[in-house]
């Protein structure tokens, strides 16, 4: 059991409190309130000088592009992804995934993100890795289309599926069609049936540029929204990618589905695809989750810095500053993303739910002083003004030094890897 004693904690999105202790036992927190009972504490931690607060949920991601973190720049989507991105992809291999999250992992959870998704090469590899670091985790299985190869890619998918599944009780599984444009109508129909079979969240990229938009209307006479509606795809297991070239029908088609839509601004701005209408989204009251993306397009994994620009952009896009509280934002940054992404007792600090929460330094220049405790963390916080992190009862980072893996073996292992892929 762990006793954080004396602490400032925000609970969630609503709530803050001045001076509370916070008992963990195995993975739950137990106990929030005054004065927690003399117990055989394993661990005590003072709390006077710390905040405790909900971990931050990444909806989207590709861990181990960690190897392409500044490969590609300054170029349009299309050279980014045909000239740079799928020719060193082809060469990822299994240990290369697995070290490549493992650094992904360390940088997400040294700023402050207790849950991940992602979907990449080699599921198995960053199922490995996330375990072995303590994170919780949505992994995809992804896929796309290859000619007449739909029903063995589905039967596959399926077959990954089982396998990795139950393996680590803080790990999903999920089903990852990359996109409409790469997945072909009949896949996307395979998948709906199979989701339906094994229940489990869907991930999928969606309205990320406006050409991929354009082009299936050409060929379909339809917007992608609109054809995985009709066959009955769409639903609140599916976390929408991106959504920035979307129309009014569109809209109101993912709010009537209840899709969760995972922003992901820095990635659209950097790779120069637009803004998502994030103002209509709200007013359209759509479910919303906050992404990374991988680091090929962002160039980092701080879910803090995305939530923040998430903010700005609704306020600055409708001129409006009402747009978008305070309190919105800190749900999209933890309870939107942990049920987003299948995860029903995370993202808040309660008592029966999962101990996942992160503790910031007080002293901090940036959190002084407190007007609202909230503001600080999405306004003021810098990523690395995280201090320690627990996930699911496990102390993960204390003191910002990782506990359950040696940081600088997995970046020179990494480092190695790196020189043969380049080689390649
Ligand atoms: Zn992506």
């Amino acid at each position: 059991m762990i006793l954080i004693k004396n602490v400032s904690a925000i609970l969630d999105s609503k709530t803050y409190k001045e001076s509370v202790d916070i008992v963990i036992k195995d993975s739950k927190i137990s106990f929030i309130g005054d004065n927690a009972k003399e117990n055989n504490y394993s661990k005590v931690i003072d709390g006077s000088n710390l905040i405790a607060m909900p971990g931050f949920v990444n909806t989207h991601s590709h861990l181990a592009m960690t190897f392409m973190r500044g490969y590609a720049e300054d170029v349009t989507l299309q050279d980014w992804l045909y000239k740079y991105i799928f020719p060193l992809e082809d060469h990822l291999t299994y240990d290369m995934v697995y070290f490549g999250t493992l650094l992904a992992a360390i940088e997400s959870i040294k700023t402050g993100t207790t849950t991940v998704a992602d979907f990449y090469y080699h599921p198995q590899a960053t199922l490995r890795a996330l375990s072995e670091i303590g994170m919780r985790g949505n992994i995809g299985i992804a896929y796309a289309s290859k000619p007449f190869m739909d029903k063995v890619i589905i039967e596959e998918v399926e077959r990954k599926f089982r396998e990795l599944s139950g393996k680590d009780e803080k790990i999903l599984i999920s089903l990852a069609p990359h996109a409409p444009y790469t997945v072909s109508q009949e896949l996307l129909k395979y998948t709906k049936e199979l989701q339906k079979k094994v229940g489990s969240v869907v991930q999928i990229h969606l309205h990320e540029t406006e050409k991929e938009v354009i082009d299936y209307m050409k060929s379909y006479t339809r917007t992608p929204i609109e054809y995985l509606a009709s066959i009955g795809f769409l639903n609140e297991f599916v976390v929408a990618a991106h959504c920035v070239w979307v129309s009014e029908n569109d809209i109101k088609t993912l709010k009537k589905n209840g899709v969760w839509v995972s922003l992901n601004p820095e990635s659209n701005m950097k790779l120069g695809s637009g803004l998502a209408p994030i103002d209509r989204f709200i007013d359209a009251g759509l479910k919303l989750a906050v992404g990374t993306d991988g680091v090929a397009s962002n160039n980092n994994l701080s879910v803090l810095e995305a939530v923040r620009i998430v903010s700005l952009l609704a306020k600055g896009i409708s001129r409006n500053p009402r747009k978008l509280s305070v309190t919105d934002a800190f749900d999209i940054l933890t309870v939107n993303g942990a049920k987003a992404l299948g995860f029903n007792d995370v993202g808040v600090l309660k008592e029966g739910f999962k101990a996942d929460l992160i503790l910031v330094r007080k002293d901090l220049p940036e959190m002084v002083p407190m007007h609202s405790p909230h503001s600080n963390v999405i306004y003021s916080m810098y990523p690395d003004s995280v201090n320690t992190v627990i996930i699911n009862g496990e102390i993960i980072m204390e003191n910002r030094k990782i506990l359950t893996v040696d940081e600088e073996v997995v970046k020179k292992e990494f480092k190695n890897l790196l020189s043969k892929l380049i080689q390649k």
